[in-house]
């Protein structure tokens, strides 16, 4: 395998080069012939939980990462499974992850293959046989880290972030040497224990951002993790991430004294050599929206102010789409690219945003209906492209909002999620504020970074959208997400030229590569759009101008019925009322609001027949029957009397479902995919 940029062929590294523009110069395929386009094969996965992997194809082969950190091989030409790496990751592990047993992509090099898996090691593999060549624990395993962003590698190296910032962890990104799996350098993106040295100059400048008095984020890490973007650009010999949101979400918790909190929601940039800081940008001081600045960024050179500039492109997910200067990290542009509502805008001279006061929810408010909010904001891993035929860059846009409501009686959880906000009250706070506005909506936008304007906007449709990639053949490849249909998009104009029907969710992005002289989409699917009963059909898809496969029909299902039994005779409304604050705490953010999911990715628990006995709740809850499948056992967190009180809270939550069903809309809660 050679140098990741070296040929068009082949899709080589997750962003299709070191630059992450996600575009292909091939053009075999083009808005004449793209409605030919059809499935050549296809290969079925052997899970059903939801697919975000960006496949690789070098030489013939496609390399892709599935469900539970596995990786697939198969032969390009023909669909065989050459191997899978399964990394046997604990079950018990899915308790630290807010978001899915996803994993977004791999790295390759000098013939082996590289995954970070989620209970935080970094894995070489084989890229012939499969078999494991080395792997590095990345975490201290008493933190609650995982890993579900792809690794890169630069100059010998294999660069991984790690994710965990809703729980309570220190952030950092780690360069291994990527023939041994030695620790080359480590940069922290949040200061540590006061009491020892500071391991850089950078951590001295960030600790000064940080209040004496905060003795929160001591406790909890303070977050910063750096769960996505992660660019090496071989021009500058700089290394460039995003950093997430702090721990807890709300920053008065985390720092009452409210300094800027470096390096949260910041993009920093560090000598790929040395991991030493060159440069910050900090999207979001003082950060308490869960406003991780971790979206996919894309180096490109562009005339800005009438000067060729290399530049960094960022669709934040707090609304502001970001041009920075690569060398120097100096701001550009900043431009709302969805109609936020926390800031009126950036001073150009500071760099800061504007922010309203209210947006800050402070304590004793009724709070703030944030846009972009419902945990993804206006972008969150979804890969954009970047055609530098059209000069735009087509960005998956969501449109959420969701309510930031002080919580009064946060406390610090070793168990459960650390936010400071009432999370689990949403639907009573729309409740009480009817005229509020609701949406959980996205569509594919084309926007020129030069002159910050929108040039088109695709079909707004339910939920999240996929990630996407445009090719010289004057399109754009992406998918909508749970409407489960890849799109090709006229890169110009927008009109949807070919759509194909994926029978489940398209959220990868797709890619783009040349072999035998025939040019080839293959995109990665997957995700239960409403229920984790249904059967799933979580496959690589790979199409051609010759495609003639057909995937098979879909399955009959009945959704299982609601069903529930009544409250156990000896249960109180403020047992159910416990029980719902001990829900909020340990279970929501993976089964969702009042135990409905969304989306299918955990089940549904108003429906599941574990409600009927206290006994079978328990076996799963407090002994971990489940654990093998990702269901780890609470008894750490949770007492049986706990448990009768949130079982208890759940059937009358199902109860008041049977008796009143809500539209079929998707929850502003669901946070799945996005960290
Ligand atoms: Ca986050």
């Amino acid at each position: 395998m050679a140098d990741s940029a070296a040929t068009a062929a082949n899709w080589m590294t997750y962003g299709g080069t070191y630059s992450e523009q996600r575009f292909s110069p091939l053009k075999q395929i083009d808005k004449s012939n793209v409605s030919r386009l059809g499935l050549t094969w296809f290969a079925d996965y052997d899970t059903n939980l939801q697919q975000d992997g960006t496949p690789l194809e070098i030489d013939g082969v496609i390399y892709v990462s599935t469900a539970w950190s596995k990786v697939y091989a198969f032969e390009a030409r023909t669909g065989k499974t050459l191997w899978q790496y399964d990394p046997k990751t604990p079950g018990q592990w899915v308790r630290n992850l807010c978001c899915g047993i996803v994993n977004r992509g791999i790295a390759a090099w000098n013939g082996k293959i590289y995954v970070g898996t989620l209970d935080g090691r970094l894995v070489a593999i084989d890229a012939g046989t499969g078999k494991p060549v080395w792997q590095t624990l990345t975490i201290d395993p008493k933190e609650r880290y995982s890993i579900t962003s792809a690794p890169r590698v630069a100059k010998g190296r294999v660069l991984v972030g790690l994710a965990g910032g809703e729980y309570g962890v220190r952030g950092y990104i780690s360069a291994y040497d990527a023939e041994t799996g030695k620790l080359d350098w480590r940069f922290y993106t949040v200061p540590g224990d006061p009491s020892q040295p500071f391991e850089s100059d950078a951590m001295k400048k960030a600790a000064s951002t940080w209040g004496p008095g905060s003795a929160q984020w001591l406790k909890r890490g303070g977050g910063g993790t750096t769960w996505d973007a992660l660019v090496y650009d071989p021009v500058t010999n700089l290394v460039y991430f995003g950093v997430g949101n702090g721990t807890p979400w709300n920053q008065d918790y985390r720092d009452p004294k409210g300094g800027d909190n470096l390096f949260l929601a910041s993009i920093v940039a560090v000598n790929a050599d040395t991991g030493e800081y060159a440069w910050h940008y900090q999207e979001t001081p003082a950060e308490t929206w869960d406003y991780d600045a971790v979206s996919p960024l894309s180096v490109v050179d562009l005339s800005i102010d009438r000067r060729q500039q290399r530049v960094l492109l960022q669709p934040s997910k707090n609304g502001f789409f970001y041009v920075i200067a690569a060398r120097t990290g100096k701001l550009l542009k900043a431009t709302p690219f969805v109609d936020l509502n926390w800031a009126d805008g950036v001073d150009m001279k500071t760099g800061r945003p504007r922010v309203k006061p209210e947006a800050r929810y402070p304590a004793g408010s009724k709070g703030f209906n944030l846009f972009p909010g419902g945990a993804q904001g206006a972008h969150s891993w979804q890969g954009n492209a970047y055609s530098p035929d059209t000069g735009l860059i087509y960005i998956p846009t969501e449109h959420a909002y969701s309510p930031m409501v002080y919580d009064p009686n946060y406390e610090a959880s070793d168990t459960g999620t650390n936010l400071g906000i009432e999370f689990r009250g949403r639907p009573a706070w729309y409740a009480a504020h009817p005229r509020e506005k609701r949406s959980s909506t996205s569509l594919l936008q084309a926007w020129d970074p030069k002159t910050g304007q929108p040039v088109w906007a695709g079909d707004e449709g339910p939920g999240a959208n996929g990630g996407a990639v445009a090719t010289a053949g004057g399109l754009v490849f992406e998918g909508n997400g749970a409407g489960n249909q890849l799109r090709a998009f006229d890169a110009n104009t927008g009109t949807v030229l070919w759509s194909f029907d994926a029978q489940t969710s398209v959220l990868a992005s797709p890619i783009s590569y040349e072999l035998d002289g025939k040019q080839y989409i293959a995109v990665s699917v997957g995700g239960a759009a409403t229920d984790y009963y249904a059967p799933n059909y979580s496959r690589l898809l790979v199409f051609s101008l010759e495609g003639k496969a057909k995937l098979p029909p879909n399955q009959p299902f009945t959704p299982r019925p609601l069903l529930p039994p009544p409250l156990d005779a000896q249960a109180t409304p403020a047992d159910v009322q416990a029980g719902e604050q001990l829900y909020a705490r340990d279970c929501l953010i993976c089964h969702g609001d009042r135990g409905r999911q969304a989306r299918g990715l955990f089940p549904d628990l108003t429906r599941t027949p574990l409600l009927y006995t206290q006994e079978g709740f328990d076996a799963v809850v407090l002994k971990g029957q489940l654990s093998a499948r990702g269901m780890a056992s609470f008894a750490d967190a949770l007492q049986p009397e706990d448990t009768f009180r949130i079982r208890n809270f759940l059937i009358d939550t199902a109860n008041k479902l049977e008796a009143a069903p809500p539209p079929a809309t998707p929850a502003a809660s669901d946070t799945h995919g996005r960290q």
